[in-house]
Formats: C-alpha cells, sequence, structure tokens
C-alpha cells in the first residue's frame, strides 16, 4: 500500500522508535515521535551492533560505507577471571564485522537522520493510553493533549505500558543476575580492537572500546538475590562494585580499579509478547521481545523489526494486513535470538569442574564457535 500522507504516532524515541520513524518516513508516511523524556539522551554505555543490525543503518542512510561513530571489532576473546588468562577467541562473524557505539552517538545519529527527513519529534510527551477507532488511534498524552493517527507503533521499551494494554498485565521473572555498568577513559589502543569476555565464577565481565578509543566500556554481571530494581539510571557504588569483583585481575582488574560512576540493575525475564498488534496499533523492540543482553542482540533486532514493518506497509493492501504479516515475519526470529540470549546467561557463570570442563571446550572449538551464531549475523532483513 502506499503511506504516502498516512499518519504515523510512534512512542518511545528509543533505537527502535527512531529507525521506525525514519524507515517510515522515507516512504512518505507523517511521522511523529512522541518520547516521554525532555531530551533524547542516553546513559553512557556502549552498544554492539553486529552486521544484522549494520545492515539497515546503511540501508537508513544512518551511515555510509564507514560506521560513523563506531570502532570497527576484529572479535571476541574470552578469559578467565582471575589473572585474566586467554581461554579463546572467536574470530569476527563471516557476514562481516560488529561495530561498538557509544549509544548517545548512535542515538544521535538516528535522531540527526530523522530530523533531516521531517520527522516530527514531541519531547517531555508521555503516552498514557492509546484508544482505537474505527478511523485511526487516538494517543493521549499525560496532561490532556492527544494526538490522531492511522496507525501508532509502541516501542516503549522492555518495560512497556502498550504491550500490557494488549497482553494483560504480567509478572516479570527475576533472573537473581544484576548488572553494573560503566565506561572509564582509556586511551590504550589495540590494533584490533575486541571485545573481551571475562568468566568467573556466578560473574561475568564484558569490555570493549568505544569513541576513536577513547573510552572503555564496561558491563559486569553477578548473580545475586538482594536486589531487586530495575532502573537503567540507577547509581550504584563503585567501591562495591570492585568489592564484588574483587578475584578479578589482569587488565579488567585495572578497569575495574577506574570506575567512578557505575549504573546498576537488576535483570528480569519476560516473555514474547503472545499478541504484537491488534488492528492499528503494534509493537517493536523491546517492547515486543524484551531481551537479556547476553547475545548484545536488543538493538539490532529493534533495528530489523523496524525494516520489515516498512516492508509490510509497502507489500500489503491496507493497515490491518501490514501489522499482521510484520509479525508473522519476526515473530520466530525473534523468539530464537532471546532463547540464545537466555542460554549464554547460564554458561558465562558456570562454577567449579563445570567451568574448567566448558573452558577446554572452548579451547577446542575456538573459531568454530564464531559459525554457532552466524544465523544471527548473516540475517539481512534489508532483502
Ligand atoms: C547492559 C545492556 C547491554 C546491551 N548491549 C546491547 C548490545 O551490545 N547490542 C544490542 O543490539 N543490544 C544491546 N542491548 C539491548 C538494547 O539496549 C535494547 O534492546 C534496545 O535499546 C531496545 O530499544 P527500544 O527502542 O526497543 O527500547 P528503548 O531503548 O528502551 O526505548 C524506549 C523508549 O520509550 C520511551 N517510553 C517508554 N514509555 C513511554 C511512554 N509511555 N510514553 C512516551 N515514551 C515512552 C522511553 O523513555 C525510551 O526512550 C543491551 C541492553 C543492556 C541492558
Amino acid at each position: 500500500m502506499d503511506i504516502n500522507g498516512l499518519k504515523f504516532g510512534i512512542i518511545g524515541g528509543g533505537i527502535g522508535g527512531l529507525a521506525a520513524a525514519l524507515a517510515l518516513r522515507h516512504q512518505g508516511a507523517h511521522v511523529t515521535v512522541l518520547e516521554q523524556a525532555p531530551e533524547l539522551a542516553e546513559v553512557g554505555a556502549g552498544l554492539q551492533i553486529s552486521a544484522n543490525g549494520m545492515v539497515v543503518l546503511r540501508a537508513l542512510n544512518v551511515v555510509g560505507k564507514t560506521p560513523g561513530a563506531g570502532v570497527r571489532s576484529f572479535g571476541t576473546v574470552l578469559r578467565d577471571y582471575r589473572a585474566g588468562r586467554f581461554v579463546s577467541e572467536i574470530p569476527e562473524p563471516a557476514a562481516g564485522p560488529t561495530y561498538y557505539y557509544h549509544r548517545a552517538d548512535l542515538l544521535g545519529l538516528l535522531h540527526k537522520a530523522a530530523l533531516r527527513e521531517g520527522v516530527e519529534f514531541r519531547l517531555g510527551s508521555r503516552v498514557t493510553e492509546v484508544c482505537e477507532h474505527p478511523s485511526g488511534v487516538e494517543i493521549a498524552l499525560k496532561g490532556g493533549a492527544s494526538l490522531h493517527v492511522d496507525c501508532a507503533i509502541a516501542a516503549d521499551g522492555g518495560r512497556s505500558e502498550i504491550r500490557s494494554s494488549l497482553n494483560g498485565p504480567e509478572v516479570p521473572e527475576f533472573t537473581h543476575q544484576v548488572a553494573w555498568r560503566a565506561t572509564i577513559p582509556w586511551a590504550r589502543r589495540d590494533q584490533k580492537p575486541c571485545a573481551v569476555l571475562t568468566m568467573g565464577p556466578g560473574r561475568h565481565v564484558v569490555t570493549y572500546p568505544l569513541r576513536d578509543h577513547t573510552l572503555m566500556n564496561l558491563v559486569a554481571v553477578e548473580e545475586r538475590s538482594d536486589w531487586h530494581e530495575e532502573g537503567w539510571r540507577l547509581r550504584g557504588d563503585p567501591e562495591e562494585l570492585r568489592a564484588r569483583f574483587a578475584d578479578f585481575g589482569g587488565l579488567v582488574g585495572e578497569m575495574l580499579e577506574q570506575v567512578q560512576e557505575p549504573n546498576i540493575w537488576a535483570l528480569f525475564l519476560r516473555p514474547v509478547a503472545e499478541r504484537w498488534q491488534n488492528g492499528r496499533v503494534v509493537l517493536l523492540g523491546d517492547a515486543a521481545h524484551p531481551t537479556l543482553p547476553f547475545m548484545a542482540q536488543g538493538a539490532c533486532l529493534a533495528l530489523e523489526d523496524a525494516w520489515v514493518l516498512m516492508r509490510s506497509f509497502r507489500d500489503s493492501t491496507d493497515v490491518t494486513q501490514a501489522l499482521a504479516a510484520y509479525e508473522a515475519c519476526r515473530r520466530p526470529r525473534a523468539q530464537r535470538v532471546v532463547a540464545a540470549a537466555g542460554a549464554n546467561a547460564r554458561n558465562f557463570h558456570l562454577r567449579g569442574p563445570m567451568r574448567l570442563a566448558a573452558q577446554a571446550a572452548l579451547m577446542a572449538l575456538g573459531p568454530r564457535l564464531a559459525r554457532r551464531y552466524e544465523w544471527i549475523y548473516s540475517h539481512d532483513a534489508t532483502v
């Protein structure tokens, strides 16, 4: 169908919302992004965008052949925690390199491209309700204003209220895992930058460089049951972080020493939504398929969603059919990636003999590990 002039309201100005806004605007749609925050800003942290996400960023003209502010990755190195002993190396996927972005930089690139294309932004606009009518959708905002659109896209993140309104209330399951994240100044430049995954009993740390190798991104995950706060912006105590990872040595130990203002949050498991759409309202990104961070795929899936949603309109005769086609196309892949991320949560934290046996297997498998996930990275949502 021709969506030229059709009105879309996008709830949420995260990576998924902005990518969808841009994709639909490229087809001539009139797009308004409603974001509750007063500005589009991300807490300092990194994102790995693998080949399947990069292909969408390129198709949307957000990045060209060069990756904008991203640092090219040459693979992942696995290390043991005590002295940072080398365990194995996973080369870059055959599908193409991953790039490391500061979240604020990637969001900035998407925002700039969307403004250039004429996407409208209403910041400080919290959506309170979405009501479908025969002629369209009424999106109600906090404070009493509302917006009438032909289609509403809920890209309102892992704790999406629109998902609850389509699917009923949900009870998220605490994973008994808590994540810390921080960036630190780090001027040492590797010839071939890699993500380093350092594995210890009940804990792991992932590090990779950002912003032309001036910053190091650090995510530390521990099994723990006495912390249940889910907000991304909660400040943690750097001394507590160091104490909890005190037996992590080598380079990662040095990095932990430099952390000053970590964020901390508890990881909760929410299922892939049973119902993604309802005639003229549809879920996208984490709102449809909340994903644990252990495959580094949440943002990449949101980018893929955005492209497929736009294409579903191109290939359908009306809004309802387009949304159903989008869900049918995206659900199996999202479910498979979400399951792979959940399995990794266990693999990283093995203890005692299980850990040593797993390390021996990792050493033996080496480069073949990359092939195991090639189905994720080689997926091209734009063809
Ligand atoms: C530690 C960590 C590391 C990660 N690393 C990676 C990685 O390396 N690679 C990767 O691909 N993914 C990664 N992810 C996942 C990725 O961050 C998310 O999957 C991605 O940000 C989801 O984007 P989204 O647009 O769907 O939602 P979000 O980014 O959560 O955006 C939702 C937006 O909606 C707004 N909003 C919510 N409710 C309302 C409302 N009622 N009205 C208006 N606005 C509203 C919010 O303010 C927010 O701006 C990681 C996640 C974590 C936690």
